[in-house]
């Protein structure tokens, strides 16, 4: 099948024989693999000069968008602008180069970085330990949750349930269920936050724990949180912060003060690692003292003298993952903290918070605005209006957003907003860009009341218009024939 798009595939460009590369002639006498080993007919593969090689696959990486591009306010995943500086920092030979089996005393280093790491992130979350194996902020989900499976075994029962209120994301029922648990959810109330009756009801001694982010989904700190940890422990429960809105507080305010048990940091979201497209990450989860014997091993501990690892933990749930988790993030996490300081990363959750309060004021007069409260660091309006109206939805306008040159927001999610649209502008924008994606966002409303077609349409500006995502994700057909 061709490409209908304008930009071929590279096997349907060049002519049989063309070479992007000339290697000198052999000087030793050729050997012939047996017949066996052959196969019958030449692979198929692009016969391009170097300079339709070059040129083909810049312009693929033309077409991309990402945060070295344009401002990229896709809520709930922090998309900010990681200095290049961290990524030299990872690629150190000293520190690129060790191979994972070195002994112990050969990468005293690497160890400090993961202790020192893990002293920086138990501090920020408020708690004891933090295990830095997960490799994503879902698998940290997953560590937690077994974590809390752990603890309430060692006491006889693991309990059946799980809270999570009808704003979370949806790895956390997905990690719940996983761990084996039933996935009770829990309604929000006017303000978006938790509905304390409703949680009232629901805790007994079978709920096993709450996930809750907080700020949640909506942007929101939830104003009863002590309440909301208090009856979760009252009745033996325990509590799961899902860290992934850490940028809005972090410096501010800590999970272990609010009363969680466990934490997970996405270091990919808050600690300078770009993402997006699969890349790695990594997920670390924090637990109080209490919870710390449960870690997967090994733990990076320092006697005051070396750093060793520390397999010695015979509770613990085993391993999450090969060696020590993705060293590459950690070092990037390590130096971005180090750099920023205290008052730095207090600096940026500000900041971050200002950014989308400036965002959300100035565009309450072209959406609805469902929760009209201070947020933190990101906010969901509404298209209701547009689409009531105009006819126009959401995902219209999303795409509308991407003719002016900015990437659209998260659409869709949260799921108890009707038509949300979920903005997190980040701390690394400056006031220009933001007052520009205001103007493109006031443009579009505008037109979704003027020229609806012109929003339906959209985007005119890319090589292909609306995908079909649902075939794309059940149908992949990712060959060429
Ligand atoms: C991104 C995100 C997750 C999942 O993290 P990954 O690193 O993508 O696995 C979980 N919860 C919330 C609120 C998130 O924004």
């Amino acid at each position: 099948m061709l490409s209908q798009g304008p930009v071929p595939l590279i096997f349907e460009m060049g002519a049989p024989g063309r070479r992007a590369f000339s290697l000198p002639g052999g000087d030793v006498p050729e050997a012939v693999l047996p017949a066996g080993l052959r196969r019958e007919t030449p692979p198929r593969l692009p016969e391009v000069s170097e300079g339709e090689l070059v040129r083909h696959f810049t312009t693929l990486s033309n077409l991309n968008f990402g945060v070295d591009t344009g401002f990229y306010p896709l809520g709930s995943c922090t998309m900010k602008y990681n200095p290049k500086v961290f990524e030299v920092v990872a690629r150190l030979p000293g520190l690129s180069g060790l191979h994972p089996y070195l002994p112990e005393e050969l990468a005293q280093g690497a160890l400090r970085i993961i202790h020192e790491l893990e002293r920086y992130l138990a501090e920020i979350a408020g708690l004891a330990r933090v295990t830095m194996q997960p490799a994503a902020g879902a698998h940290g989900e997953l560590v937690g949750v077994l974590l809390i499976r752990a603890y309430h075994e060692s006491r006889g029962n693991p309990r059946q349930k799980i809270l999570i209120p009808d704003s979370a994301h949806g790895t956390n029922p997905a990690t719940a269920a996983m761990a084996g648990y039933e996935v009770v959810t829990l309604p929000s109330d006017a303000r978006g936050g938790i509905d304390v009756g409703a949680l009232e009801k629901a805790m007994d001694d079978t709920v096993a724990g709450l996930m809750l982010t907080n700020p949640n989904t909506l942007g929101l700190f939830d104003e009863n949180i002590d309440v909301i940890t208090g009856l979760v422990h009252g009745k033996g429960g325990l509590l799961y912060y899902d860290g992934a809105n850490a940028n809005a507080v972090m410096g501010y305010s800590r999970p272990g003060d609010m009363g969680f048990d466990v934490v997970h940091f996405n270091l990919h979201k808050t600690f300078a690692t770009p993402h997006g497209g699969g890349g790695p990450g990594a997920g670390p989860v924090a637990v109080t003292a209490e919870l710390a014997p449960y870690l997967p091993v090994p733990l990076v501990d320092f006697d005051g003298e070396s750093y060793r690892l520390n397999y010695d933990l015979p509770r613990s749930i085993g391993r999450v993952r090969s060696f020590y988790g993705n060293f590459g993030v950690l070092v990037k996490a390590y130096a971005y903290i180090r750099s920023m300081g205290a008052a730095g990363l207090k600096q940026a959750a500000g900041d971050a918070v200002l950014n989308a309060n400036y965002v959300m004021r100035h565009l309450q007069e072209y959406f609805d605005l469902p929760f009209d409260r201070a947020c933190k660091h990101e906010f969901v309006l509404s298209g209701k209006r547009q689409k009531e109206k105009n006819g126009v939805r959401t995902l219209d306008m999303a795409k509308r957003l991407m003719d002016y040159g900015f990437h659209p927001p998260t659409v869709y999610f949260p799921l108890i907003v009707e038509e949300a649209m979920m903005i997190e502008p980040t701390e690394t924008e400056s006031k220009e860009t933001l007052d520009r994606f205001i103007g493109a966002c006031a443009a579009v409303a505008n037109e979704a009341r003027d020229e609806p077609e012109k929003v339906h349409g959209a985007p005119h500006t890319t090589p292909f218009g609306r995908m079909d995502e649902t075939r794309a994700a059940r149908q992949p057909d990712l060959r060429w024939r």
